[in-house]
C-alpha cells in the first residue's frame, strides 16, 4: 500500500505540472490564430488543434514519467481531457475552458488535477494567466477558495452549447432563481466551489468520463457530490462505457434538495 500511496502522489505531482503545460499549448493556438477547427459527430461537437496537441503532449509526458502505467492500469486509470470546452474555446469564451486530468482507483475517482489556462484572462495585462486547481480524496482540494452560493438560492449551472428539452425541462423542474449556461464540465464544477452556482443539471447524454472524472474528485475532496441524473455514483474503471449515458447531478451543498427534483419522466428517459 505504501508504494500504492508513493505511485499516487508522484502521478498527481506529474499531473499538475502537465496539465500546466497543456494549458500553454492551449493559449499558444489561440495565440498563433490557426485553430484547426474538425467537427467529430455533429457542428456541436468539434476538436481543435489544441485538443490533438494538448492530448499529445499530456499522453507522451505521463508515458514517459510512468512507463508501467499500462501494468498498474488494472488499478490505476487516468481519465483525461486534454481541453475541456472546446466548442466555447472555439467562440473566444476562453475562460470555459479547462485541462482535465483525472485518476481512479479500482474504479473509484481519488484524485484530480484542473487546469484553467485563461483564468484571470479578463483582468488586465498585468494579471497572472491560469491557474491549476487540484484535489485528492480524504487529503483535500487546492488552488481556490472555498465559497457557497448565498443561503437559499437555487442558482443552476448548465450546459450552454448541448442543451435540449430534457436538459431544459430538468433546470425547470429545480425551481431555479437563476440559470446559467456556460460551457465544460470543468468549469463548471468550479463555479459551484466557487460559490457562483449551487447545481450542475445536465439531463442528457453527451458528457464523458473524462469530463466528470477530475472535477468529481475536487468537488468530493470538498465534501460536495457528483452522481448521474438517478443519484448512481460514476464508475471509472477501465472498461466502463466512456458515455456518462444518464447526464449529470453535482452539488456542493443540498445534494437531497435536487436530486428529490428530478421529474420521474427525465428519470426514464435516460437509462445508465
Ligand atoms: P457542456 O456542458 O455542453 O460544455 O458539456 C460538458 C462536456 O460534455 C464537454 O466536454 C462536451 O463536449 C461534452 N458534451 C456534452 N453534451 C455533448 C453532446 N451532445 N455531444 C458531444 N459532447 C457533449
Ligand atoms: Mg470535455
Ligand atoms: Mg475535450
Amino acid at each position: 500500500m505504501a508504494s500504492g500511496n508513493t505511485v499516487l502522489m508522484r502521478l498527481v505531482a506529474s499531473a499538475y505540472s502537465i496539465a500546466q503545460k497543456a494549458g500553454m499549448i492551449v493559449r499558444r493556438v489561440i495565440a498563433e490564430g490557426d485553430l484547426g477547427i474538425v467537427e467529430k459527430t455533429c457542428a456541436t461537437d468539434l476538436q481543435t488543434k489544441a485538443d490533438r496537441l494538448a492530448q499529445m503532449s499530456i499522453c507522451s509526458s505521463l508515458a514517459r514519467k510512468f512507463p508501467k502505467l499500462t501494468i498498474i492500469g488494472e488499478e490505476l486509470v487516468v481519465w483525461v481531457d486534454p481541453l475541456d470546452g472546446t466548442k466555447e474555446y472555439t467562440e473566444g469564451l476562453l475562460d470555459n475552458v479547462t485541462v482535465l486530468i483525472g485518476i481512479a482507483y479500482e474504479g473509484k475517482a481519488i484524485a484530480g488535477v484542473i487546469n484553467q489556462p485563461y483564468y484571470n484572462y479578463e483582468a488586465g495585462p498585468d494579471a497572472v494567466l491560469g491557474r491549476t486547481i487540484w484535489g485528492v480524496l480524504g487529503l483535500g482540494a487546492f488552488g481556490f477558495q472555498l465559497k457557497e452560493v448565498p443561503a437559499g438560492k437555487h442558482i443552476i449551472t448548465t450546459t450552454r452549447s448541448h442543451s435540449n428539452k430534457l436538459v431544459t425541462d430538468c433546470v425547470t423542474a429545480m425551481n431555479p432563481d437563476a440559470v446559467l449556461q456556460v460551457g465544460g464540465a470543468g468549469n463548471k464544477i468550479i463555479q459551484l466551489i466557487e460559490g457562483k452556482a449551487s447545481a450542475y443539471v445536465f439531463a442528457s447524454p453527451g458528457c464523458k468520463k473524462w469530463d466528470t472524472c477530475a472535477p468529481e474528485v475536487i468537488l468530493h475532496a470538498v465534501g460536495g457530490k457528483l452522481t448521474d441524473i438517478h443519484g448512481n455514483v460514476l464508475q471509472y474503471h477501465k472498461d466502463v462505457k466512456h458515455m456518462n449515458s444518464a447526464g449529470v447531478l453535482a452539488t456542493l451543498r443540498n445534494y437531497d434538495y435536487y436530486a428529490s427534483r428530478v421529474p420521474e419522466s427525465i428519470k426514464n428517459a435516460l437509462v445508465p
